[in-house]
């Protein structure tokens, strides 16, 4: 190899790390029109921006292939976003864990066509972008920053086991009032943990259930 192309070589990593460090390319593992499934705007037609790159290790994740950021190309922010306004008037950030990327380019230049922007986080890394909905999902392994927590419009908390209520509690006590709250079974463990789900939120009405209803429809 000569010393040239070495040169470009590190040249193109380093312009293409500054990039990604400006938001203006983030490493895309997919993008897709549907239907949001779950949380508080189930139903509403919406363009998925799944973004790789996750260390928050849930045992029960359905997108392990995300974990790894390096798997998947980065992409100029550019291109997802008229993509995404050739097809909806809601965007859905989600990931991996989306945070760990500076989404301010992203989320401003959707607005600016008339976008609305929402994110699905763990809250683990610090709140870039500008959100019109932001559903934070707090997992034990890698909790929320302060800012997350404050700034959510949704709680969402997976229920995996009996314990993850208490989890939900604890994390309710740290969002904002007007924060909705909403309890939704683990996919492996709907079976059991539905009726317990159902049980608690007549017991505790300010809780909301929360279903995948996506995979009811088989649809991504
Ligand atoms: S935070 Fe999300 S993407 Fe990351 S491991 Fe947990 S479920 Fe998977």
């Amino acid at each position: 190899m000569s010393v040239s192309f070495m040169y470009l070589c590190r040249m193109t990593e380093k312009t293409q790390e500054s990039l990604l460090a400006e938001g203006l390319m983030l490493p895309i593992m997919e993008e897709f029109y549907t239907i949001q499934g779950e949380g508080n705007h189930t139903g509403k037609a919406a363009y998925f921006i799944r973004i790789g790159g996750c260390d928050v290790g849930c045992h029960w994740c359905d997108v392990k292939e995300s974990w790894n950021a390096k798997l998947h190309p980065a992409t100029m922010a550019d291109s997802v976003i008229e993509n995404a306004a050739s097809h909806a008037k809601t965007v859905v950030i989600t990931g991996g864990e989306p945070l760990m990327w500076n989404l301010d380019y992203i989320t401003n230049s959707l607005q600016s066509k008339g976008l609305k922007t929402h994110i699905e986080t763990s809250g683990a890394y610090p709140l870039s972008g500008t959100w019109d909905w932001i559903c934070l999902s707090p997992k034990k392994t890698k909790l929320p920053q302060a800012p997350v927590l404050k700034a959510a419009h949704e709680l969402k908390v997976i229920i995996y086991n009996k314990n993850d209520f208490k989890f939900a509690e604890e994390q309710a006590a740290k969002v904002s009032d007007h924060c909705e709250l909403y309890l939704q079974p683990e996919w492996s463990k709907k079976n059991k943990m539905t009726p317990l789900i159902v049980d608690y939120v007549m017991k505790n009405p300010q809780w909301k259930i929360s279903l995948q209803t996506h995979k009811f429809l088989n649809i991504p």
